[in-house]
């Protein structure tokens, strides 16, 4: 495309992707496949790269995280955001409205007020199990986005939520012309199928999972990194207003209009939505969306009741606690109850030891239940769980069963403490225990682990992860076969190593059970096409805690060998956390933006490294290259490396520097400049093939406009030499 009409395609690429994201959150209405939708945003982040001057803080290419921040700022909430009463039956719902009645026509009784009850109207919305929080735009710019925090103030969540795909960062006027202020109340919330998605990857990882879709929803947002903020997927529902103004006189008279104003603008609001005539309608709505609700790909909790008219809101006003024209009923929860018969105590890959209740079958929306996580020891204290008590039982995100608490009143004489095992229950390991608040309180216990590497327990779960389709992928070595040479054979299988031995007991194997020749032979193959897998898999196979198979594939984009990360110091995992001081001494940029994108937070990082030149480590290491297991990345992706070659826009130049580039230290530019085949030279003359101008660019820039010389912004500096990357 010629450059002149690069700008236009920069306005209509803009366009058409925030049409696209509305059309899938706010319309429902999707038009354009995710993988169209990535192209086309690739396509502008290239563009906006050689267009710095067209730079916009709303574009769509802005929503993938920029740098973390450092800690929260608090912002005051222009209008409170007052909790909603909760009502947890149908005459609860009915006294409210009664109560809205009377309070209306106690009004109208008053002078000239001699038409008795006024036709009240209300709206059902459905109560999203999420976080509240509260958008502000102005001039149809998204300006803050704060939690609801006390009610007053709140902790400014802007980043967060500039990441939120369904949350605009710029109001569509094209129907209805946004307010001047417009804050906007919603909730965030996380799908059921992104929390199991979540808790699956840090159980892979061997850490601790997430208790249910809303507290990942607020660990989500306390989280300062936008990066993962935006992995995470969150989703937003708009669905009350705080200030409004600078809007014309019938922008919003009802809550019914208002939920069309912000669709209208492009914010999502509840389809389930519905006007009531009467309290009977109401009632009849709640009980029609308790079958809805179930339905759904998110948690909901309740139906918010409320008076639809805006000026008979504004005369009911509100209590000190929360507005009086407003209810929210609470559907009860999927809770059943049973007895708890057993408790396991189960050794996992990383050596963690889960609590896991065995319960009476019992039926549990729309499933039977037999066994529910117990989550840790810590838990079981807290709530003096006990084998033989009746328990509640609830469904997380409506997907994992946990235990809740127990029914005290009915718990049968002689019913059992629940011990902790003291040591591994499988191989009488030591174990080592972790309390959120020291050893003194035990019931705030949060993990015990087996720390015996030769564990059997951890040893046949390791093996099993090992030889999986997500890690090494070794065709034939399922959890049946390992069993089966674990328990039938002597045959040493302790380490991963082993397994590639494993050639050497063919007529052991084949005499198995169930095995025979032609099973055995592909096995084997099996096996020996693992040898090549390459560095992600290898190390996501390993299950060493806190890398599960995006991490292990992070780690290697950013070295090129397991042995190139092995020789790497600390800092090296982590370039992101790094200072300047030490990041200029690994030779990285010294502004995080402009370091490798990938790398471990700073938390795991230690961890991993500690792991990695463990002397467990060196010898898993040691045994897997001599049974020769590959251990070169396949995902090498660094920044800086390109091929020598003469076949680039750099090659045979003398190029001259000035100014001050932003993405680039002078030095490492010149450096890879010659590595392309240019020549680097201090001064402009005759000779000077290219200049390449950052920001304030003084005499230098002025001799090569003189001469004639080609010139350079950064902008077109860096996409020259991202467009040199190899894939
Ligand atoms: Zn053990």
């Amino acid at each position: 495309m010629p450059p002149a009409n690069e700008p236009a395609r920069i306005h209509e690429l803009r366009r058409l992707l925030e049409q696209a994201n509305r059309a899938y959150y706010v319309d429902a209405a999707p038009f354009m496949p995710d993988t169209e939708f990535d192209r086309l945003l690739a396509e502008l982040a290239e563009l906006e790269a050689r267009h710095p001057e067209l730079a916009d803080p709303t574009s769509p290419t802005q929503r993938v995280g920029g740098e973390p921040i450092k800690g929260f700022k608090q912002i005051r909430h222009a209008v409170a955001m007052l909790s909603i009463d909760n009502t947890y039956d149908e005459s609860g719902v009915r006294d409210w409205a009664a109560r809205v009645v009377r309070t209306l026509s106690g009004e109208s009784r008053g002078p000239g007020g001699l038409f008795g009850a006024p036709a009240v109207t209300f709206v059902c919305d459905p109560k999203i199990d999420g976080v509240a929080i509260s958008l502000r735009y102005e001039k149809g710019l998204l300006v803050h986005a704060v939690t609801r925090g006390d009610g007053t103030t709140g902790d400014d969540v802007t980043h967060a939520a500039r990441v939120i795909q369904p949350i605009p960062l710029r109001l569509d006027g094209t129907t209805t012309p946004p307010p001047e202020v417009l804050e906007v109340r919603g909730e965030i919330y996380m799908t059921s199928a992104v929390f199991a998605r979540i808790n699956k990857d840090l159980e892979d990882a061997g850490d601790d999972t997430l208790a249910n879709p809303r507290n990942a929803t607020a660990g989500t947002l306390k989280n300062q990194d936008p990066k993962l903020i935006a992995s995470r997927r969150l989703s937003f529902c708009a669905h009350g207003r705080g200030e409004v103004s600078g809007a014309p006189a019938d922008f919003a008279p009802t809550h019914t209009v208002f939920l069309e104003r912000l669709r209208a603008l492009g914010l999502p609001t509840s389809r389930h939505a519905v006007r009531c005539d009467s309290v009977d309608a109401v009632i009849d709505a709640i009980n029609r969306f308790d079958t809805i609700r179930r339905t759904l790909d998110h948690a909901t909790d309740g139906m918010v009741v409320r008076v639809d008219e805006h000026a008979l809101q504004q005369r009911m006003g509100t209590t000190s606690k929360s507005p009086r024209w407003i209810v929210a009923y609470k559907y009860p929860p999927d809770r059943t109850t049973t007895r708890l018969l057993d408790v396991l105590h189960q050794v996992g890959k990383t050596g963690k030891i889960t609590p896991r209740a065995v319960m009476a079958p019992v039926h549990l929306a729309g499933t039977t239940v037999q066994h529910a996580t117990l989550h840790n020891y810590g838990q079981i204290r807290q709530k003096d769980i006990r084998i033989g008590d009746s328990v509640y039982i609830e469904k997380a995100g409506d997907i994992i069963p946990y235990v809740v608490g127990i029914v005290p009143e009915q718990r049968p004489r002689g019913a059992r403490v629940i011990a902790p095992p003291p040591e591994c229950p499988v191989c009488n390991g030591p174990l080592e225990i972790e309390y959120a608040a020291g050893p003194e309180s035990p019931e705030s216990e949060t993990s015990r682990r087996c720390v015996n590497p030769e564990c059997p327990a951890q040893v046949r779960e390791k093996l099993v992860w090992f030889a999986g389709r997500k890690q090494m992928d070794i065709d034939g070595l399922g959890e049946k076969t390992i069993d089966l040479i674990l328990t039938q054979t002597d045959i040493p299988l302790r380490t991963f190593a082993d397994i590639f031995h494993l050639h050497g007991h063919r007529d052991t194997l084949i005499s198995l059970d169930r095995m025979g020749e032609k099973k055995v032979d592909n096995l084997l193959a099996g096996i020996e096409a693992a040898k090549s897998r390459g560095m992600a898999r290898l190390l996501a196979g390993m299950g060493i805690r806190h890398v599960g198979d995006s991490t292990a594939r992070l780690l290697a984009r950013l070295f090129p060998s397991l042995d190139a990360l092995l020789q790497a110091p600390l800092p090296m995992l982590m370039p992101r956390a790094l200072n300047k001081e030490d990041a200029r001494a690994l030779g990285l940029p010294e502004e995080p933006g402009q370091r490798p994108e990938t790398g471990l937070g700073k938390e795991t990082a230690p961890a991993v490294f500690t792991y990695l030149h463990s002397p467990a480590a060196a010898r898993t290491f040691k045994a897997l290259r001599e049974a020769g297991v590959e251990f070169a990345s396949k995902d090498y992706a660094p920044r800086e490396s390109r091929p020598v070659a003469g076949d680039n826009p750099f090659a045979g130049k003398t190029i001259v520097l000035t100014g001050t580039l932003d993405a680039f230290d002078r030095t490492q530019l010149s450096e890879r400049l010659e590595a392309l085949g240019a020549k680097v030279s201090g001064s402009v003359s005759k000779k000077t093939s290219l200049v390449i101008a950052g920001r304030e660019a003084g005499s230098k820039l002025d001799k090569a406009n003189e001469l004639g010389i080609e010139v350079w912004d950064e902008a077109r500096l860096l996409a020259a030499l991202d467009a040199d990357q190899p894939d």
